[in-house]
């Protein structure tokens, strides 16, 4: 195992990714059950490839001291990458630099499923006081090893791409290697498919066998529609501003 990907050290990503700088500081909040599944999930890719980028396991973000300061900084803006009343749509340019006043954007990601990321905001009055923005796709997902993708759902590095495409449109960063973070979520998604054809040639003799089950964490995801199945959907998208 790679402690840094957390993939199995003959899959490491680490040598393969060359991580990009932007203006803009991404905090990717983990709730610990995505911190469990090393594979499946896309939020310590993201991480990968974004070299201010950082992430955090925490149920509650208030008792966190690393995430609190980063909230506290004077020189930072944080935002939320979450919907709700009053949600700043970066892709209609509702957030702009006088806005920001010379500080850093911050966003924080919620990196769980949809119940997930509820009760990570439920238990944190802190993270619901901040600024909310959310994106409109410029795409639909790209996840193809989920059997029936449904419109709006992204996984948590399509949702970073997506609002790096919307702040550079509007003048608030530069998204240098757009590629990359496509590229690397192909290689993963690939990977699961050949796992879940061939597991003891992709794994390797040393590991025991476990097929990703089609339906589970690889396949739940984010959404902007109401969440039909609360637990399994997670909406980004959708927003006034
Ligand atoms: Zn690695």
């Amino acid at each position: 195992m790679c402690y840094r990907c957390f993939w199995p050290k003959a899959h490491c990503w680490c040598a393969s990714i060359e991580p990009m700088h932007t203006n803009t500081r991404f905090v990717l909040l983990m709730h610990p059950k995505e911190w469990k599944q090393e594979k499946a999930a896309t939020g310590r890719l993201t991480h990968l490839c974004l070299a201010e980028s950082e992430v955090h396991m925490a149920l509650e973000c208030d008792t966190h001291p690393a995430v609190q300061a980063i909230m506290r900084d004077p020189e930072s803006f944080p935002v939320l990458l979450y919907p709700g009343e009053g949600a700043h749509n970066l892709s209609r340019g509702a957030l702009t630099a006088a806005d920001l006043g010379g500080r850093r954007l911050v966003v924080f990601v919620l990196d769980s499923t949809w119940g997930g990321a509820r009760k990570m905001l439920k238990l944190s009055p802190n993270l619901q006081r901040l600024p909310r923005v959310v994106f409109t796709a410029s795409a639909p997902s790209r996840y193809v090893i989920k059997r029936q993708p449904q419109e709006g759902c992204l996984s948590t590095l399509e949702a970073v791409h997506e609002t790096l495409l919307a702040l550079e449109r509007h003048g608030l960063d530069r998204y240098e290697r757009p590629d990359q973070l496509l590229a690397v979520f192909d290689r993963m998604q690939q990977f699961h498919i050949e796992f879940a054809r061939d597991p003891a040639r992709v794994d390797g003799r040393h590991h025991r066998a476990t097929p990703l089950p089609p339906d589970a964490d690889v396949a739940r995801r984010f959404s902007d529609q109401a969440p039909a199945a609360p637990s399994r959907r997670r909406r980004y998208i959708r927003g006034v501003g």
